[in-house]
């Protein structure tokens, strides 16, 4: 902020340009030279490949050319994404977080302190002290490691119970909150949800009331009892969007707004090696970018920023397999066909079948894709391995099953022959030879629009992103 000039009346010249500065010829808002207004969106484990494979899911086939997608238009740069030296090279989301948030690089697990466990201030923590509103939305639990590091400090992202009751007992500090977690806000050990209440913050419990807030009241918002479903499985398979917008209508204000949005189901995707159900965690997130697009269009003094944390999973947009398939003679092909038109994830698909008799042709009508003979006696294969190992355990000594960190689930194996189907289907590879992926330390892209975008430019390092946006909102 120019120190020459009093706050009220950069204010005040700023949302006058939001509003004056229009080109005459073709009539459209030009970008104000300061963000009044700053959306920070953070796409958890979205490496450079899932941003190029949402390009060709997005494909319309019919068409020759291969539609640009909204990520394809505001591409500003790259990431890197190095935590502090005492974790080595590969970052988790913690540390990722609380570099973007903070400014600082610190070891794994860390939430908003640097290496000797300090506290630091984050840029929402700024914007709050400048007076301006702030908000997070997540399609994770709200205590989970991303949206944590720019709301709190812990000196461990697993301490989820301790997280969520600093949101309150450290003072609010957010007037929208919005995502998952009943598990950690309405508990026997404390009511966190009444505590809000109490506070004064108008709360919610499901999407259809995010049409009707009460204007200028504070507002929780809880839909999960922890991460909300796959957007291929929820209710609304736009989620974040439907959040995002209801988010900004109740943050706008003349002092401008700081929100972080997190698209955070990203890296669980990844993890799991599940393109289905990242490829349309993607397709949510490119829904609410497009509308942010529009707002921006609308609102020039707004400055959105997205990047990811890390990459996961190392997805491969096509892999070597050992034999092509008889169709298919080439090993360069990715074939993303069945992923469009899914119809409920592998993880909802494999709980159904594994508790119903169900046939071929429903299979297939339940998937949305033709599964083969093949294919089909796979997941019954899968079904009886599930059912026995599930019946093995449960004939252990009941002290023997209690030393069992995870039960097993009847329908886990299902679950890893369709993704497997799949992978092999769409010609999907993974850089892991594990049913699980980890993190890779892979830069990340970093697209920006609206006001004072170009800060955002070239290759910066995720530390560079908090301080450009402290150096946005000023001392
Ligand atoms: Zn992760």
């Amino acid at each position: 902020m120019n120190k020459l000039l009093p706050a009220a009346f950069l204010a005040l010249l700023s949302s006058s340009c939001s509003h004056a500065a229009t080109d005459k010829n073709n009539q459209q808002p030009l970008p104000a030279s300061q963000a009044k207004n700053v959306i920070m969106i953070v796409a958890d484990g979205m490496g450079p490949a899932y941003t190029t494979a949402y390009r060709y899911f997005n494909d319309n086939p019919a068409t020759k050319k291969i539609e640009q997608t909204v990520f394809d238009r505001h591409l500003m740069g790259s990431s890197s994404t190095y935590p502090a030296p005492i974790s080595g090279y590969i970052t988790d989301s913690a540390a990722a977080a609380t570099a973007l948030a903070a400014g600082v690089k610190t070891y794994n697990g860390a939430i908003g302190v640097d290496v000797n466990k300090n506290k630091v201030e984050s840029v929402l923590h700024r914007a709050k002290k400048q007076g301006k509103k702030t908000g997070v939305v997540v399609t994770s639990q709200i205590n989970h490691a991303t949206p944590a590091a720019y709301i709190s400090h812990n000196e461990s992202r697993r301490n989820y119970q301790e997280l969520a009751n600093s949101y309150i007992d450290n003072g609010i500090n957010t007037d929208v909150l919005l995502g998952g977690g009943w598990k950690y806000y309405a508990n026997d050990k404390r009511n966190l949800v009444n505590e809000y209440k109490q506070a004064n913050v108008h709360y919610v419990d499901n999407y259809q009331s995010l049409e009707s807030l009460p204007k200028n009241k504070a507002v929780l918002g809880l839909f999960a009892d922890v991460g909300l479903p796959w957007a291929l499985d929820d209710t609304d398979k736009f989620r974040l969007s439907t959040m995002t917008k209801a988010a900004i209508k109740q943050l706008e204000n003349e002092q401008g707004f700081f929100m972080l949005i997190e698209a955070s189901q990203v890296d669980w995707a990844g993890h799991g090696r599940d393109i289905a159900a990242a490829m349309h965690e993607m397709s949510d997130l490119a829904k609410t970018v497009e509308y942010l697009e529009q707002y921006v269009a609308n609102h020039p003094d707004t400055l959105v920023i997205l990047t990811a944390d890390h990459s996961t999973g190392g997805l491969s947009i096509g892999r070597k397999t050992v034999k092509p398939t008889q169709e298919l003679n080439s090993t360069y092909f990715w074939q993303p066909e069945i992923l469009r038109t899914m119809g409920m994830s592998p993880s909802a698909f494999s709980k159904l079948f594994a508790n119903n008799e169900i046939v071929l042709k429903v299979a297939s009508q339940h998937l949305n894709f033709e599964l083969s003979k093949t294919e089909f006696q796979l997941l019954v294969d899968a079904k009886i391995a599930g059912k026995n190992l599930l019946k093995e355990f449960l004939e252990k000594p009941l002290a023997e099953q209690k030393k069992v960190k995870y039960k097993p689930q009847a329908n886990t194996p299902i679950h890893i022959a369709l993704k497997k189907i799949i992978d092999v289907r769409t010609n999907t590879g993974w850089g892991t030879i594990s049913h699980s992926a980890s993190h890779t330390a892979v830069d990340v892209p970093v697209f920006a629009f609206g006001a004072e975008k170009q800060r955002f430019s070239g290759a910066i390092d995720n530390t560079d992103i908090a301080k450009k946006i402290f150096a946005i909102l000023g001392k």
